[in-house]
């Protein structure tokens, strides 16, 4: 693609496909291709393409007021920021809102600054953003080393090692930042109680616990918030990706005592909680809850995972809900992504052996058989 090359700059690589269009779980490249969207904007699309009641929210807000900037409420913030409150079950939560999911950490490490303490402790692998300061949370050498110096007094542990975490978490640890399950990692779940512990962890020492819920929240694995199943609750939450169904939305929740830590002048950003945003946030959360998406997510991926185990090649299969890491038995997993897109199927392959999906959560049974077929059949032929 020349012309991406002639006016964009190279730290992405040059994309083999331009997108035009798109419809529920479907998408339309620039030569009229269709293809099944296994992977919707990174987790992002949760409703799909051009879901009606996000399109009906946004094109109103549009119509009506645009953008008041902070200095101003509007009903959609007041209205938005009320609703997740009510989903984190904690009436004390308060709500930052911001643009994306670098920025929602970013604020959460502001905030934890607000402690009086400066040390934090994140895991390795992990995947924060790409700002400097959530750069530094980041566990991911190859993305940290061209921009160091980093922030300091960022320290990284194995993910789901408990051992590692007592060690360094103590008095003047200001936060401990984990993924509920590891995305950009390659879908990795933590061990049985990893959450539970942190949480006993963060309470002893008084370090915030903040689950970076960026990938995992909105529904993508059968709960609101990723961490749900571990029956705790963190100190910070923050999200992004799925929240706007489509649009720049992320937000940082703070929950308890850590709700009131930022004062006034503290932090900010000029589109955060723009009115047309927030109004695809509340079509999203409305449309979950009116078509019971979240039942409906733990009931197909339980199926979907273990119909991908059934086939031969696949290693092992994790996730929850519809974030799903299919690992190979060997490094296949490049050619088997390529395979897939040739034959109409956008899925991740995250590293050699892994490929990640995260279709839309409103993909319905007949485009999972599809997709099945069509990964299944791309399999072997890699092993052929
Ligand atoms: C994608 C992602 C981010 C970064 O979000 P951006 O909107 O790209 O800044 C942060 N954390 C997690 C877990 C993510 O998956």
């Amino acid at each position: 693609m020349k012309n991406w090359e002639k006016s964009l700059q190279a730290n992405y690589g040059t994309p083999k496909i331009e997108l035009v269009s798109g419809k529920g779980a479907k998408v339309v490249d620039c030569k009229g291709n269709i293809y099944l969207d296994f992977l919707a904007g990174i987790a992002t699309n949760v409703l799909g393409h051009a879901h009606p009641a996000v399109v009906k929210a946004v094109s109103k807000q549009i119509a009506t007021l645009g953008h008041v900037s902070n200095f101003y409420a509007h009903p959609n913030v007041l209205e938005l920021s009320a609703k997740l409150i009510s989903m984190t079950g904690d009436k004390s939560a308060r709500v930052f809102f911001c643009n994306s999911g670098a920025e929602a950490n970013e604020a959460a490490l502001k905030l934890s600054r607000k402690t009086g303490r400066t040390r934090i402790v994140a895991t390795k692998d992990s995947f924060h953003g790409r700002t400097m300061g959530a750069l530094s949370l980041t566990g991911q050498p190859g993305k940290r080393d061209p921009f160091k110096p980093l922030i300091k007094d960022v320290t990284h542990v194995p993910y789901g090692d408990m051992g590692a975490m007592l060690k360094k978490v103590g008095k003047k640890t200001a936060m401990v930042i984990v993924e509920p399950i590891m995305g950009e990692a390659g879908v990795i779940v933590p061990p049985h109680g990893y959450l539970q512990a942190l949480r006993e962890l963060c309470d002893e020492t008084g370090a915030l616990l903040v689950f970076d819920c960026v990938q995992t929240g909105m529904g993508r694995t059968g709960d609101w918030f990723g961490y749900e199943y571990s029956g705790i609750k963190p100190d910070v939450i923050t999200l992004a990706k799925g929240l706007g169904g489509g649009l720049p939305l992320g937000a940082m929740i703070a929950l308890g005592d850590a709700a009131t830590l930022f004062q006034p002048g503290d932090h900010g950003s000029t589109f955060g909680g723009n009115p047309v945003a927030t109004a695809a946030g509340l079509a999203v959360i409305d449309t979950i809850e009116k078509k019971s998406l979240l039942a409906r997510v733990n009931q197909i991926g339980v199926e979907l995972m273990a119909d991908l185990a059934l086939i031969e090649g696949v290693h092992s299969v994790r996730g929850a809900g519809l974030l799903i890491g299919i690992e190979f038995s060997s490094p296949i997993a490049k050619q088997v992504a390529a395979i897939c897109e040739a034959k109409g199927v956008l899925v991740n392959g995250n590293s050699e052996t892994v490929i990640r999906i995260a279709p839309p959560l409103i993909v319905t049974d007949a485009e999972i058989s599809k997709f099945l077929k069509i990964f299944t059949e791309s399999v072997h032929e890699v092993k052929e």
